[in-house]
């Protein structure tokens, strides 16, 4: 009789969570109203759910970007992924330090975060290994706590890289 060995293995996520904007650093707060501001630029006229990313170079220039939605929904783009490639425009060589990222929801009051899907997180980790640094994530809905990560790779665990290929 064959004996099967199984090793499991687990992978924790930590994170800080603050529930006013006053407990995030000056820095942080400044980028999650610049998102939130954002968010009125969204061109969302079928999901009529809103997006805005706010994001800090290393040279502190902010920029930020929304989610654009299109008829044929594939192409759809997501505001952290636009917020990427608009700061990577202006400047391709800067890190991106830390992202602030929002929605507004039309059917509810979302009181908890939401958090990037799938491909923006394959591309903000790619983000922090292309340039070598990690960059910090600030998640908030319309009301409710602020979820703070300290890299974004920490929202991909498991995730594929250069290093495959
Ligand atoms: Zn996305």
């Amino acid at each position: 009789m064959v004996k099967i060995s199984t090793i499991k293995k687990s992978i924790s996520l930590e994170y800080d969570v603050f529930a006013r904007p006053t407990d995030l650093s000056a820095a942080d707060q400044e980028l999650y109203e610049i998102a939130a501001a954002a968010l009125p630029e969204s061109y969302s006229p079928y999901s009529r759910f809103q997006v805005a990313a706010a994001a800090r170079l290393e040279n502190g220039e902010v920029v930020s970007a929304c989610n654009t939605e299109n008829a044929a929904y594939p192409m759809c783009l997501c505001a952290e992924r636009a917020a990427l490639a608009a700061a990577a425009s202006r400047q391709p060589t800067a890190k991106v330090v830390a992202m602030a990222i929002t929605v507004k929801s039309p059917s509810q009051v979302l009181a908890e975060p939401a958090s990037p899907c799938g491909a923006c997180r394959q591309v903000l980790a790619e983000h922090e290994q292309r340039h070598g640094h990690r960059m910090r994530i600030i998640l908030r809905a319309e009301v409710g706590p602020f979820y703070v990560l300290d890299s974004a790779a920490d929202l991909l665990p498991l995730g594929f890289s250069s290093d495959f290929l």
